[in-house]
């Protein structure tokens, strides 16, 4: 039997010397403020047993964490018609390029990358909600409501000169149905969405149960489940996709917040927070944690 809680009591350990390493996500002012040494993690089996360490409970800026979420409910709404607008190979290229996106015409690479997940916000837009990936989670969590940091939404809105220059050229090649600014003011409400480690992984808890949450309602069948987290492998990392699957083994969604969600079907979900991020925008403290995990555990999907 794998003992969960002295793994995160190990990792904790090993991970001190990589904490405080790693740069806060600047280009959104409010979380440059956040101190980038702190740490916590959790691990939720699907019995819905969880194990904590360190600040599991302290609810951090999700970001690009809420695109998985994202993602399975424009299955959900679209089934296999979303891949018409967004491809699903892993793009090679930070989450926030515009090169690629000129070259393939509008079609982003992955629904990870901030492009591919422009057009899936647009296209859950179609249903008439304001928020419907906010209320995705919330459906996640057996109707419990979530908030978002309108402080940290408002100031990503008005530095997101990249995200509506992406919208703006998705839009020039006929990929957006609505305009630019809504689709780019819903994604910045959705990135700042705050939960803590523990919710974020009983939100998730359907990606490892083929599409039940513990609540017993399924919000997913099986079979979306398992491409979403076949997403999740190739491009919920973006550029780190390869080095992911080689060191820690699981699917698994970061955002610029510091956190980092895993799956491992049918065992747990995982969560990370540690905001210091590594040249690829993904949390440096938390690969490595997520590493040691599947690495401790012998438990990974390889
Ligand atoms: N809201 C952020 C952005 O659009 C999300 C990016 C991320 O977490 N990688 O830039």
């Amino acid at each position: 039997l794998v003992d969960y809680q002295q793994i995160l009591a190990e990792i904790e350990a090993e991970v001190q010397p990589l904490l405080g390493k790693g740069r806060v996500a600047d280009y959104i002012p409010p979380l440059a403020e956040v101190d980038p040494g702190r740490f916590g993690m959790a691990v939720r089996l699907v019995d819905g047993t969880d194990f904590c360490v360190g600040e599991a409970d302290n609810a951090f800026s999700i970001q690009s964490v809420s695109k998985a979420f994202r993602l399975a409910a424009a299955a959900r709404t679209h089934g296999e018609a979303i891949w018409k607008r967004v491809g699903r190979e892993p793009s090679g290229t930070s989450f926030n390029s515009l090169i690629q996106l000129e070259e393939e015409k509008g079609i982003p690479r992955n629904p990870m990358i901030n492009a591919g997940a422009l057009v899936v916000m647009d296209a859950l837009l179609e249903g008439g909600r304001p928020d419907p990936g906010m209320e995705f989670i919330e459906k996640c969590l057996g109707g419990q409501p979530v908030d978002w940091d309108r402080f940290v939404a408002s100031a990503e809105c008005e530095t997101a000169h990249r995200n509506r220059a992406l919208a703006h050229l998705i839009k020039s090649f006929g990929n957006l149905t609505g305009h630019p600014d809504e689709v780019v003011e819903a994604h910045c409400r959705e990135s700042a969405v705050t939960l803590s480690c523990r919710d974020l992984c009983r939100a998730a808890m359907f990606m490892a149960t083929a599409g039940v949450t513990e609540e017993g309602v399924r919000v997913c069948s099986a079979r979306q489940v398992k491409r979403l987290n076949a997403v999740l492998l190739i491009s919920g990392v973006y550029d780190e996709a390869g080095d992911y699957a080689y060191r820690v083994g699981l699917p698994a969604k970061s955002g610029v917040g510091g956190g980092v969600l895993a799956v491992m079907p049918g065992v747990f979900t995982a969560c990370v927070w540690s905001p210091g991020l590594n040249q690829k925008g993904n949390s440096l403290a938390g690969t490595k944690a997520l590493e040691l995990l599947t690495t401790k555990s012998g438990v990974s999907v390889f």
